[in-house]
């Protein structure tokens, strides 16, 4: 092929799941092996509940328990060690492999020397530290695949993916990120290892994050960047399915989804996918397959431009743990757009993401995410002005196309606390 043909590149993504434990690392070596002739750019998230183990170390660090912090990473360092001691054929393998993790460890109990921050730099140091899982896990399958002959180049994607300074939920510098990405398209190695989640602020030089379950956005990113022809994500699951198989046994695969359709269900909740994925990859016609690496030789489903829109396709997304706000005018007047104006600017303020929401003449009515970081300062925002209300732990279910049969089958033994329909869909807040 001569130069000025540059070869197709594909992107794979592979979740914390696919890669848990050693057999997981073999399988997807094995994938990798079997599959991807072309061009590669693997993006990997973090291993196994990584994430959420980091998330304690934070907290617990913040919370002046360094005892248990320590605890918590060093649990953490145990489960990479006994995966790399699985992995390793032999001693100078597992010396290489450890090599490459120990100074991520380290930089890890380095944070922790520190006396507790300040509480205002939370958002910041969480992304300084939980964005370590990402970086750990990729060292180990990069050197894991160079040492078994499938060759490939570490990337640190804070060097690639350029963000705002919004920890915890960096937003994407686009052009910037174009420009630096798209250098890679010159670059001669066969296959490149990167982060998901993971990015860097432009202006500190801070690590940032994506927010929770982001790495399939990283994946979106570099095929947007890359012009990549098309995305596979790779899942526990055989694709994208009418429901959640592990809470309704009865879903089937969707064999094919446009455009259009993925972003309405996974702006619904369906988490199987990361809602931002999709549009980057629409803006440029790439195609995303959904595929399952526990196997590997099914299709999975397909996601593109040219898949027929269908008006009837039924399906069934379910979104928890969720909170239900309520608020009144204090005074008895009409509620108004004054205090709709408010509970706008307080949900941008604190980004939070109302999910359905119902007025009456005297009353507002919407569901959030049920996190008390998020739900009980929003409340606090409001209360000088609103009567506040809240429960949670409920869920919020979005029913498209089922008959009346089917949903009553669905909901019997379930309190509905909120109810709205369209002619295609349903939304029901549940308890
Ligand atoms: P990752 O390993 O990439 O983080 P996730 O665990 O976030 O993957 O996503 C896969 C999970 O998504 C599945 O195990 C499944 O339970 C869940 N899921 C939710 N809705 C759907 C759906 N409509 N189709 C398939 N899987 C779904
Ligand atoms: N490891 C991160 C998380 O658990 C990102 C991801 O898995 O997509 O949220
Ligand atoms: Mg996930």
């Amino acid at each position: 092929m001569s130069s000025a043909e540059p070869q197709s590149i594909n992107i794979y993504k592979f979740g914390g799941t696919s890669v848990c434990d050693a057999s997981g690392v073999r399988n997807v070596a094995g994938i990798v092996e079997r599959n991807a002739r072309e061009r590669l750019v693997l993006v990997v998230s973090a291993m196994g509940k990584s994430t959420n183990r980091l998330e304690e170390v934070v907290r617990c660090w913040f919370d002046g328990k360094r005892p248990e912090a320590v605890e918590q990473a060093g649990m953490l360092r145990d489960y990479h060690h006994e995966i790399i001691k699985e992995l390793a054929e032999h001693p100078a393998m597992k010396r290489k492999l450890l090599a490459g993790v120990e100074p991520l460890f380290a930089r890890l109990f380095g944070h922790l020397d520190e006396a507790a921050p300040a509480r205002e730099t939370y958002n910041r140091m969480y992304d300084q530290v939980v964005g370590l899982g990402e970086l750990i896990s990729s060292r180990i399958l990069s050197d894991y695949l160079n040492l078994t002959g499938i060759e490939n180049r570490w990337l640190d994607a804070r060097d690639w993916v350029v963000t705002n300074n919004t920890y915890r939920d960096a937003r994407v510098d686009w052009a910037a990120t174009r420009t630096a990405i798209s250098q890679l398209n010159s670059c001669p190695d066969m296959r490149m290892v990167v982060q998901g989640f993971v990015g860097r602020d432009a202006v500190s030089g801070d690590s940032t994050t994506l927010g929770r379950e982001g790495s399939d956005y990283t994946a979106a990113i570099f095929a947007h960047c890359l012009g990549a022809d098309e995305l596979t994500i790779w899942k526990d699951v055989p694709g994208v399915m009418d429901a959640d198989p592990r809470r309704f046994p009865f879903a089937r695969l969707i064999s094919e989804l446009p455009y259009e359709e993925a972003v309405e269900m996974t702006y619904y909740g369906a988490s199987v996918i990361h809602p931002k994925t999709i549009k980057p990859l629409q803006n440029m016609g790439i195609k995303l397959r959904v595929r399952s690496f526990i196997r590997p030789e099914l299709p999975g489903t397909l996601i593109h431009g040219a898949a027929e829109k269908s008006k009837s396709r039924p399906y069934i997304i379910v979104k928890r743990p969720q909170a239900l706000i309520t608020v009144r005018t204090r005074d008895f007047s009409f509620f108004a757009e004054e205090h709709l104006s408010l509970i706008y600017t307080e949900l941008y303020r604190l980004g939070i993401k109302a999910h359905l929401m119902q007025q009456t003449a005297l009353s507002f009515r919407f569901c959030v995410d049920d996190d008390p970081y998020k739900v009980q300062p929003l409340l606090h925002a409001l209360s000088p002005i609103l009567e506040t209300e809240w429960e949670g732990g409920l869920d919020l279910w979005t029913l498209r196309h089922q008959s009346d049969r089917t949903e009553k089958g669905l909901l019997s033994g379930r309190k509905i606390l909120v109810e709205q329909r369209s002619p295609q869909l349903v939304q029901l807040v549940l308890k």
